[in-house]
């Protein structure tokens, strides 16, 4: 699967799919439908299907122009949102499976950030599209969730594979890391990373995707259940939900 990545608005990222072996055409959480209407034309091709993570507008505000544009084009996105998402053609839930040409992606439901998110996981790829529910060096906001049900969401994502590449839908990764030096200032790893993508950033280059290995490392959001991360914090013998309900309340005074 070739994937490329669209800008949109101050930080938004839109992803396409596209499977090699069929040429059909896919878009992750179109945030507008002109840069997707603008890539496809550039390109040559139609489009046949839309992803969508979770029901913000910055997700799906492309949805029904790029429909009308192309009417077999099908909207693919969760179940438990076909109230807040409209023309829903295929509700999918955890576990189910979907396809893209010959790509194939599981479905896994990662609530918190809203309570319909989920994340489309292209394994043979190495892929998962999360939308807004992790970040690199961060996570959603936690909108309509709670941190036992968004801490869960994030031990799902940390369970797959490490080479795993996340492709989140926002670039935040220079603040999450000013933050998350706050968190685990000693951090070697951390710090290094930092001047990464900082020197990334000033070329204008993309720190997304990150790589899962490297989250679990150094995203402070991932690694609430570690004894060192506790300590930091001053939360030694807290569980990993109080500790991530912490760390979240900082960031959102950040
Ligand atoms: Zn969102």
């Amino acid at each position: 699967m070739e994937i490329v990545q669209l800008s949109a608005l101050k930080d938004n990222y839109i992803y396409m799919l596209i499977c090699e072996e069929t040429g059909m055409t896919g878009v992750v959480d179109p945030t507008s439908a002109e840069p997707v209407l603008k890539w496809l034309k550039d390109n040559n091709k139609k489009l046949d299907c839309i992803f969508n993570t979770h029901h913000h507008w910055d997700h799906i505000g492309g949805n029904k122009k790029l429909q009308k544009k192309f009417p077999n084009c099908e909207i693919v996105a969760p179940a438990s949102e076909m109230e807040r998402i409209p023309d829903i053609d295929l509700p999918v839930f955890d576990g189910y499976g979907v396809r893209l040409g010959q790509c194939r992606a599981v479905v896994i439901e990662v609530p918190g950030h809203t309570t319909g998110h989920v994340a489309y996981w292209f394994e043979k790829d190495n892929a998962l599209f999360c939308g807004d529910a992790l970040f690199s060096l961060g996570c959603g906001r936690m909108f309509e969730g709670t941190p036992t049900q968004m801490w869960n969401s994030l031990k799902k994502i940390r369970n797959l594979p490490e080479e795993t590449q996340i492709y989140c839908a926002h670039e935040y990764t220079e603040d999450n890391a000013k933050f998350a030096e706050t968190i685990e200032t000693t951090n070697p790893l951390l710090k290094k990373y930092h001047q990464r993508i900082t020197k990334m950033q000033s070329e204008n280059i993309s720190t997304i995707p990150s790589v899962l290995a490297i989250e679990k490392a150094i995203n402070p959001f991932l690694r609430c259940d570690h004894p060192s991360l506790k300590q930091a914090i001053g939360m030694p013998d807290s569980t990993a939900e109080e500790v991530f309900a912490e760390i979240r309340a900082r960031k959102d005074n950040f």
